[in-house]
């Protein structure tokens, strides 16, 4: 079978009509960023920012037409704005798409449909890149499931997707039914990244309403089945474009990952006040890179001031969930794919993770007085 082309996927969307110019969307200019690779297709539909909800009728057709292509594994499409509602110049949007809205009813009532098999959602987020965000998820979400609870993966972290390399995984999702595809797996847990997708070196500019509806669709067309958690790793940062996805995943927590400086910390309160804002219970924080242990002496030194987080999160009314070390073991399994928590569980950072793991099931009972279920729907 030959390597289906880009001019083979346009040929075949000359045939889907845009409804608002009444052309093909070849012709109407609003194919975006048409990749393909193995089979695997992506590309953006731009429309305008009002219209997003009626055009998604629009978004599934070029995604069939597309799919049907002989040579085509996995076709994702997405809908994305140029322009902000309301903007008539020709300024692009700002990353971060159209300003989000309070919470509504029907959004939030939406996203718990996004997931009917999963009990729980908790988000881990950070203020800012770098500061081991990813790193604290998969292990977070490797102790739970050492906790005997069913767990998937949801790499939210669209602009910097690491879970596949993290999660040790390689290899497309493989699609049964031509609809919906089957979440990777590794070590016990569900794994889907858009970088299963899309090459992690590949360039790509995602605009807002774009970021959603990718997230939407790594929700509602990835075969979750039942699982106790699924944890999310958010997008680091507390931009627009976080507060939205903070205010359409139906969150039942999150946990806030920093490390000890008071630069991090005050990033940290960003994250935090970006979900109290949207009502999601922030769980707790955990400070990453708290201390470093050195291998050749077993002396400890707090490079970056140890306890910070501690104290801020006394300051910010949050639970403290725990604390792990800067340590070179835990750059150099996670690196290869093979997380500290599976790699050496008899370590004391395993055993840190499996802790904060535990409070996170803890507060996960709690908030859904113990069904692990009914992520909290906001109607104002
Ligand atoms: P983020 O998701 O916040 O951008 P990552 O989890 O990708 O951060 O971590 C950034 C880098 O730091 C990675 O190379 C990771 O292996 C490393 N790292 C994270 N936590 C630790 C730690 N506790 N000790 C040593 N290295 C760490």
């Amino acid at each position: 079978m030959s390597e289906i082309t880009k001019d083979d996927i346009l040929e075949a969307l000359g045939g889907v009509i845009d409804p608002i110019s009444g052309k093909d969307v070849v012709s109407a200019g609003i194919i975006q960023g048409l990749q393909t690779k193995d089979g695997n297709v992506a590309f953006a539909i731009e429309v305008p920012a009002e219209r997003g909800a009626e055009m998604e009728p629009l978004r599934k057709e070029a995604e069939n037409t597309v799919f049907a292509l002989s040579g085509v594994v996995s076709a994702t499409v997405v809908l994305t704005a140029e322009r902000p509602q309301g903007t008539s110049g020709s300024q692009p949007q700002p990353q971060g798409g159209a300003a989000p809205s309070k919470p509504a009813g029907p959004a939030q009532q939406q996203g718990a449909d996004l997931l009917p098999g999963v009990k729980s959602i908790i988000a881990v987020a950070s203020g800012k890149g770098g500061v081991g965000k990813s790193t604290t998820a998969v292990n977070i979400a490797l102790g739970l499931a050492a906790g005997g609870h069913s767990v998937g993966l949801l790499d939210a972290d669209i602009y910097g997707p690491s879970m596949p390399r993290m999660m040790g995984i390689s290899g497309r999702p493989n699609s049964a039914d031509g609809k919906t595809l089957d979440p990777m797996q590794n070590y016990g847990i569900k794994v889907m990244s858009i970088g299963f997708m899309i090459d992690e070196e590949t360039p790509m500019i995602w605009r807002g309403p774009m970021v959603q509806s990718a997230l939407e669709q790594m929700m509602r067309d990835v075969n979750w089945g039942e699982l106790d958690v699924l944890v999310v790793d958010m997008p680091p940062g507390t931009g627009d474009a976080q507060l939205t996805m903070a205010q359409r995943v139906p969150l039942t927590g999150a946990v806030i990952v920093s490390t000890p400086q008071d630069i991090a910390l005050l990033d940290a309160r960003k994250g935090l006040n970006m979900f109290r804002k949207v009502d999601v219970p922030v769980f707790g924080v955990v400070e990453n890179m708290s201390y470093f242990l050195c291998p050749d002496n077993n002396k400890r030194y707090d490079i970056f001031g140890h306890g910070g987080a501690k104290k801020e999160a006394e300051r910010m009314g949050v639970d403290f969930l725990g604390e792990v070390p800067i340590e070179i073991d835990i750059r150099e399994m996670s690196d290869k794919g093979t997380p500290i928590t599976v790699a050496a569980p008899e370590s004391q950072s395993a055993e840190n993770y499996r802790t904060i793991a535990g409070k996170v099931w803890d507060k996960i009972e709690k908030a859904t007085g113990g069904e692990s279920r009914a992520p909290k729907i906001v109607i104002q």
